[in-house]
């Protein structure tokens, strides 16, 4: 087998075990106004503080709530309904930023809201701070993030996860710092998962693993559901993001980009999380 998917699967298969022993699986992830506003409120700091950026973003943020999913359970009105997702279950939280190209990007995060309704695989889990995080990320890339170079996405998960860690371990022992860490380690399970099925998919083999992870049956019908093409659409987020990361956990954590203001992302504070959670050890 392909090395890059064993090192995946050991990794995916760590964070696995993590998420289902830890007492954050069973944690209620209200997700509400109030709850939004707090974290918002919390993060606009951070990247600054991780030298992603200059400046300290005032960022708000707000819920655009989408009607209810019709019968066969897909999601109508807006323009979120993707033809490619899988019937019956929706994709991840989305978050938009507002604001037209040609003024870059703004300060304002809109979350679509679908995960406040109980139908969708991803209710009551922290996934949707991993995805605040991540529009954080591209109002810190300014103009930048209009490019269409896949880095940008890239950047914006590694960055949203060396947010999560960064706020975990700044605020230790409390309840907002608990959720970050909760977060960070479902929304690098949820990614891995994606990457290690495009690369299951690419090798032509038939994606088994999936039955042995810790799995809501939602969940493992909204994995087993994701076609190829789309997986492959969205490389950049997944499959390229969690290769990066491994790749820098055996390098130095200082990655040179064109597509973050400072022109580097410094992950080490991540890559210390993940080795003192033994999420990757040995490098
Ligand atoms: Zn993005």
């Amino acid at each position: 087998m392909n090395p890059i998917i064993i090192a995946l699967l050991l990794f995916l298969f760590r964070l696995d075990t993590l998420w289902a022993t830890s007492n954050f699986s069973s944690m209620d992830f209200v997700l509400s106004k109030a709850t939004l506003t707090q974290y918002v409120h919390d993060i606009e700091g951070f990247p600054k503080a991780l030298g992603i950026t200059d400046r300290v973003l005032p960022i708000t943020a707000e819920f655009q709530l989408l009607p209810g999913p019709d019968n066969d359970g897909r999601w109508l009105g807006g323009t979120y309904t993707d033809p490619e997702l899988p019937a019956g279950y929706v994709q991840r939280l989305e978050a938009f930023r507002r604001g037209k190209p040609s003024r870059g990007c703004t300060q304002h995060i809109i979350l679509n809201g679908r995960l406040r309704y109980a139908h969708n695989p991803f209710f009551g889990t922290p996934l949707w701070m991993g995805t605040v995080a991540h529009e954080s990320i591209h109002v810190s890339q300014g103009i930048l993030c209009i490019s269409s170079n896949t880095e940008v996405e890239t950047m914006a998960e590694l960055g949203s996860w060396l947010l999560l860690a960064a706020h975990a371990d700044t605020w230790e022992q409390q309840t907002s710092a608990i959720f970050s860490e909760a977060a960070l380690i479902y929304d690098l399970r949820h990614r891995s998962i994606q990457a290690v099925l495009d690369l299951y998919y690419q090798a032509e083999k038939e994606p088994k693993f999936l039955e042995y992870l810790h799995l809501t049956e939602a969940e493992y019908l909204y994995y087993k559901e994701l076609s190829p093409a789309w997986l492959a659409a969205h490389r950049a987020y997944w499959t390229d993001s969690i290769i990066l990361l491994l790749t820098e956990a055996q390098d130095d954590g200082i990655i040179q980009t064109n597509y973050l203001p400072s022109g580097v992302l410094d992950i080490q504070k991540l890559l210390e999380f993940l080795r003192e959670e033994s999420i990757i050890y040995g490098y």
